[in-house]
């Protein structure tokens, strides 16, 4: 028989499970990540104001090139990019992900090697061509078909031949939000393999001396926790490589499966086993193409929140505490300017008291942010301790993905900075964007 531990440690070890892994209780009722207390790093650099725990990170890095010996491994710079990030996980041997122009220049000026880069995006500009073959990044995904042409014109006529992946839909519901959904036939991306128009686009691509068809691309979507889906998708794909084998002599060598493994966000949601991913995906890989008489193609796998996502920590003050009927509303100094995801995506946080004691009982609140708009709501129905009010510190874990990078200058508070802990120190890696920088912009 199990025995339930039902102590305030058990309890404290159950909250904190979504937390980086360097988190500590501090007596005082506050908690250190990466050897910093959040109450320290609040007062010297204001709120509302992000960290991010390198090691957590950096082990995140490992844990996927632990998994994944043998494929390529690229973080997804949407989800999060500074030239600190770009830093870290190059240095932990990723390559990465961009789908601007800007994200590509942050990425090389940070000095991850440009062969190390893939471009994305449903509609690249010229802009953003233009400085993917300048810069000479690794691999650009094709998207649609007037990006073939497009792409083959802008290459030299004494230019090395471009390597790309076709992005294709392999008609697969994930059951998820419909936002963040993108592996199902219709939504704006990729080529559908279902209507024949990814056969069609890449019978174009291998007509062009231009490029290089390396091979496929397909990304499923966005907070995936089981690995049915990636089994479905490899399953289609194997398919098709097959197809394509007999009908062009088209041996594909590389296949990316995308990234979209979903962490948790609150205690005891699920999040995507990385290790049980990356064993079953091999197999069905292996199992498929020994089945059709195909090489092994290199695996590519692009984890955005899964590596930034565990490593962030939002910090923000209650401004005000009000009682409307049976309702306690709990107003903090950020909102969907920094934090957009539970506007956009319906998502809901898990905030926790910090910086000091509190021996209250927990009361059920909603905790809203300072934007004027009704759905700036950061948590619903959560518990905080009876005596929060004004001046209490909030933290969010599971923070760093898709939050700071889909934030806005709403009203215009400006974006919060963000601090780098590691090893007890504190480091801002990222500006707070103030009222003068935004107010020079607007030029009467
Ligand atoms: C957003 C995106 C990813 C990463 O998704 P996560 O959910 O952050 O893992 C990977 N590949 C492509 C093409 C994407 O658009």
């Amino acid at each position: 028989m199990t025995t339930v531990d039902v102590s305030p440690a058990a309890a404290d070890a159950d909250e904190l499970s979504v937390w980086p892994a360097s988190t500590t209780p501090l007596p005082c009722g506050d908690l250190e990540v990466g050897g910093v207390p959040l109450a320290q790093v609040a007062d010297r650099f204001g709120t509302p104001v992000y960290l991010l725990d390198e090691a957590e990170v950096r082990e995140r890095c490992r844990l996927y090139a632990h998994a994944f010996p043998h494929a390529d491994i690229r973080y997804t710079a949407k989800a999060f990019l500074c030239r600190a990030m770009a830093r870290w996980v190059a240095e932990e041997g990723l390559g990465l992900n961009v789908c601007s122009a800007s994200e590509l220049e942050v990425a090389v000026a940070a000095g991850v090697p440009p062969d190390r880069i893939v471009l994305h995006g449903n509609a690249k500009s010229p802009h953003d061509l233009e400085a993917a073959l300048r810069l000479g990044v690794g691999r650009i995904t094709i998207d649609s078909l007037p990006e073939i042409t497009r792409l083959a014109a802008a290459v030299g006529p004494h230019d090395e031949p471009v390597k790309v992946l076709v992005r294709v839909v392999p008609g697969i519901s994930t059951g998820l939000h419909e936002k963040t959904s993108t592996g199902t036939g219709v939504q704006k991306f990729g080529l559908s393999m279902t209507d024949g128009s990814a056969h069609h686009a890449i019978a174009r691509v291998l007509a062009q001396p231009e490029l290089e068809l390396t091979g496929l691309h397909c990304h499923l979507g966005s907070q995936i926790t089981s690995v049915r889906p990636y089994l479905t998708a490899v399953h289609r794909l194997t398919g098709l490589m097959a197809r394509l084998h007999q009908s062009y002599g088209f041996t594909t060598r590389e296949l990316d499966l995308g990234g979209g493994h979903g962490i948790a966000y609150r205690p005891g949601e699920p999040a995507l086993d990385i290790t049980a991913l990356a064993r079953t995906v091999r197999a069905e890989v292996c199992q498929g193409c020994a089945a059709a008489g195909l090489p092994v193609p290199r695996l590519i796998v692009e984890p955005g929140r899964a590596v930034a996502g565990p490593a962030g920590v939002a910090l923000c003050r209650v401004l005000t505490v009000k009682h409307t009927g049976a309702r306690t509303f709990v107003a903090v100094d950020g909102g969907m300017s920094d934090s957009p995801r539970p506007a956009l995506h319906g998502v809901r946080y898990a905030p926790r008291l910090v910086g000091r004691l509190s021996l209250a009982e927990p009361t059920r609140v909603t905790v809203v942010g300072r934007h004027c708009e009704a759905g700036d709501i950061l948590a619903s129905d959560v518990p905080l301790p009876g005596d929060i009010r004004p001046g209490d510190l909030l933290a969010v874990p599971a923070a760093g993905a898709y939050h700071l990078s889909v934030a806005s200058a709403y009203s215009p508070v400006g974006r919060p900075p963000v601090v780098a802990v590691a090893d007890g120190y504190a480091r801002q890696v990222v500006r707070h964007e103030t009222f003068d920088g935004l107010a020079r912009q607007d030029v009467g």
